[in-house]
């Protein structure tokens, strides 16, 4: 694998093998020294052109506990424009010979595009509303931590999915784990294509009692053009999660950030049955996942992993610190 753009291009096995691995960093995160040196002298570039919290700031951590150098290109509110403006910004960020750049755009395509201009592995942090692989890959991760097995699970993903690359992201990868996926929201924020990917739409919440996982998106008010609902508040009487329509068997997820009020009411978001706090948490291994495969797996690199800096690093690395001249 050398890129990661979309989870259409994941095998069940690729997810499972990256799955596995996140594993394997929860123990490293679980040390008080969170650092191993598989990627000690590779460069990561976080490149964003659109807001982030969570994503950045997990792909930074990722990099920074598999010891790359990273360098975080934040041009939001900057007059980037679209087409010649990302190829010149990528070709030069290339100069310092990135090992990997991670990409997000509000431009779907974009993730490809980069892939073209730069040598480096290229991983979609986000395109516009096409594609969010990472986000998926962390949701598979975090269920999977919580109920085990995935195969058989009912999903229902309710929202505005016309404008959600999770959405797109997330029904794919449920499917590949054998989930039954089911999408539901209104029909002006349910596009049709979107049974093409493999799941079944819903209009209405009526049936949602048959799920075992809720999987809620936002309402992105940032992408919406024209009005697709009559109010906020008319979209939650009726699609809202609350403490009435999620059941006490169900799990529920989102990818935030939350509208609270919105999409998820108080005191389901508070829940024991929420697991947005735990999804957050993934996105740290799950990430540090994603870039081993991609720099790291079944090269040299493979055998030191899983030993700590302390225990790898310390006598040649000081020596040769210590006997340096000034
Ligand atoms: N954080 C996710 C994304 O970037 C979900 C969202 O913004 O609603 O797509």
């Amino acid at each position: 694998m050398r890129h990661l753009i979309s989870i259409a291009d994941l095998e069940r096995q690729d997810i499972e093998r990256i799955l596995e691995r996140a594993d394997s960093f929860a123990e490293v995160s679980g040390r008080s020294i969170k650092k191993v040196p598989v990627l000690r002298g590779r460069t990561v570039v976080n490149l964003f052109y659109e807001s982030s919290t969570r994503t950045s700031s997990s792909f930074e951590l990722a990099a920074k506990r598999l010891s790359a150098d990273l360098l975080n290109v934040k041009t939001l509110g900057s007059a980037v424009d679209k087409g010649e403006s990302l190829k010149d910004t990528v070709r030069t960020l290339s100069a310092y010979d990135p090992a990997l750049v991670v990409i997000r755009s509000p431009w779907a395509g974009a993730a490809e595009l980069v892939a073209r201009w730069t040598p480096a592995a290229v991983v979609n942090a986000g395109d516009g509303k096409r594609e969010h692989p990472t986000q998926a890959l962390l949701d598979l991760y975090t269920l999977r931590q919580r109920v085990g097995a995935l195969d058989g699970l009912k999903v229902w993903i309710v929202g505005d999915v016309l404008h959600s690359r999770v959405a797109r992201s997330n029904v794919l990868a449920f499917g590949r784990m054998g989930c039954e996926v089911t999408v539901a929201g209104p029909p002006t924020l349910v596009p049709r294509e979107i049974e093409s990917l493999g799941c079944r739409v819903r209009a209405s919440l009526d049936e949602l009692a048959d799920a075992d996982v809720v999987y809620a998106l936002r309402m992105q008010r940032e992408r919406m053009e024209g009005a697709f609902v009559p109010s906020l508040r008319e979209y939650a009487a009726r699609y809202q999660i609350d403490g009435r329509r999620l059941r006490p068997h169900q799990i529920l997820m989102h990818p935030g950030p939350v509208n609270r009020g919105v999409e998820l009411s108080a005191e389901v978001i508070d829940s024991p049955q929420a697991l947005i706090a735990q999804q957050v948490e993934s996105g740290v291994v799950v990430r540090m996942a994603v870039l081993y495969e991609l720099l790291a797996s079944g090269g040299e690199e493979e055998a030191t992993y899983g030993t700590g800096f302390t225990e790898e690093m310390p006598e040649p690395a000081l020596a040769e610190v210590a006997g340096r001249p000034e």
